[in-house]
């Protein structure tokens, strides 16, 4: 966990030169221009189709039909792409999230740095949990609640 943020920090300094391509944020841009790019494909076909149409007189191109039809098993490979980069970032998001919670003192809202156990301005036990039954804090590791008695999921 502790290396997500040393490479957040090298991506935010490098992000001009080197985008590593597993990051979900490039991989996440990367989907988005390709399903652009063969949406615009597709349009520009199917205005193809309809020019032809017109200056020809009929209305088969089976050509043009077979591209378009490439174009949109092509949109429709880039669109599940997408969805799992969509995926993978709302998931890195989170983890981020729930890093930077656990970083953030429950008493004093002081954001203290990776790895810390207890408040650096106040000394409050971080990385404190909340009872899923009565919402009471509770030590981390805390298998049942102390005030309730519910049972807490790791
Ligand atoms: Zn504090
Ligand atoms: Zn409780």
């Amino acid at each position: 966990m502790s290396d997500l943020f040393g490479g957040l920090g090298g991506l935010m300094k490098g992000i001009s030169g080197f985008m590593p391509q597993d990051d979900p944020d490039v991989r996440l841009m990367l989907a988005q221009s390709e399903v652009s790019d063969l949406r615009k494909r597709e349009t520009e076909l199917y205005a193809q189709i309809g020019k032809q149409a017109l200056a020809e007189g009929h209305v088969r191109f089976p050509e043009v039909e077979n591209s378009l039809r490439l174009v949109q098993q092509n949109l429709s490979a880039a669109q599940s792409k997408l969805q799992s980069a969509q995926a993978d970032k709302a998931e890195k998001d989170h983890t981020r999230r729930a890093e930077e919670e656990a970083r953030l003192c429950p008493d004093c809202n002081n954001m203290n740095p990776e790895g810390v156990k207890f408040c650096q301005e106040c000394g409050t036990k971080l990385g404190a949990q909340k009872c899923t039954g009565c919402g009471a804090s509770l030590f981390p590791g805390t298998r049942f609640c102390g005030e309730c008695g519910q049972g807490q999921e790791e």
